[in-house]
């Protein structure tokens, strides 16, 4: 079995939050209220979210300094088609994954890895923890970049502006710094496209010294409303972003329509493995 490492979860009672739960409170208080508070998933999202998981260890195992062949192992743990699913198949995995190496394989071997899959743990001045793993960190000419690999449906020049400002992008960039250094210069977003033919993109996000500063305060306030919502038992539904997120629909959209009835026949309870 692939090992898949625990990925961080939020515990709002500690004080702990993931920068996916944060990102998830800024789009819609709601939002964050049925995936951390009550803590569901859609059931359809376990197909995507073992393709992104299994798909991101094969990555690491060869950042790492393995072989092709036990990578390809570890994408053979991702069920093969499945209805309504081929794009996230273990054949399409396969295919994706030869195809990253092609492309990226050479023009990788400039880069000296730092650091692979390396879990952070920051506490920032208002004594709220992010908790995230970083994908990799690596130095190359330009300097030291934090790298962020995301499988995603959404492709193009649209993309590159979409993660700034950015809490999420903010959260990886100032863990990389506490841990390794202020000298690590910025994000860089490694784009799988999850699509009919496999394509690629990298871009560095350029976080300012601006966004880096108001980072922590963002953080604090964010948190501060989400323990207000949480006491009160109350939270927000932001409507314009039902349809915003990420280029899809929210996942709660039918319970936002039809009532919590539908809880039970259409979501499952988050798993604290492969479940950010
Ligand atoms: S469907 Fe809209 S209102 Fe409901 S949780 Fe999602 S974003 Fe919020």
């Amino acid at each position: 079995m692939t090992e898949v490492k625990e990925r961080p979860h939020t515990d709002i009672a500690k004080g702990i939050f993931s920068p996916s739960a944060l990102a998830a409170y800024q789009k819609c208080p709601m939002n964050f209220y049925y995936e951390y508070v009550m803590g569901i998933v859609p059931k359809e999202k376990k197909i995507e979210l073992s393709f992104g998981s299994i798909f991101h260890k094969a990555l690491a195992g060869i950042y790492k300094g393995g072989t092709e062949k036990d990578s390809r192992t570890m994408l053979d743990e991702i069920p093969s088609v499945l209805d309504g699913a081929e794009k996230r198949s273990r054949e399409k995995a396969h295919q994706i994954f030869g195809a990253y190496l092609e492309k990226w394989r050479e023009k990788d071997k400039k880069w000296k890895i730092l650091a692979v899959e390396e879990e952070a743990y920051v506490e920032l001045p208002d004594g709220t923890i992010i908790l995230t793993i970083l994908d990799l960190l690596i130095e190359e000419e330009l300097g030291k970049f934090v790298v962020d690999h995301k499988t995603t449906a959404a492709f193009g020049a649209t993309r590159t502006g979409s993660f700034r400002p950015s809490l999420q992008m903010g959260s990886y960039l100032y863990a990389a710094r506490a841990l390794f250094g202020d000298d690590v210069r910025d994000a860089r977003i490694n784009d799988i496209f999850i699509g009919k033919e496999p394509k690629f993109q990298r871009f560095d996000v350029n976080l300012t010294v601006r966004e880096m500063e108001r980072f922590p305060r963002n953080v604090a306030l964010t948190v501060e409303d989400i323990k207000r919502d949480v006491m009160r038992k109350e939270f927000a539904q932001y409507e314009n972003s039902c349809h915003a997120f990420y280029h899809t629909a929210c996942s709660f959209v039918p319970v936002c329509l039809h009532g919590e009835e539908l809880i039970e026949l259409r979501y499952r309870k988050k798993e604290e493995n492969g479940d950010s």
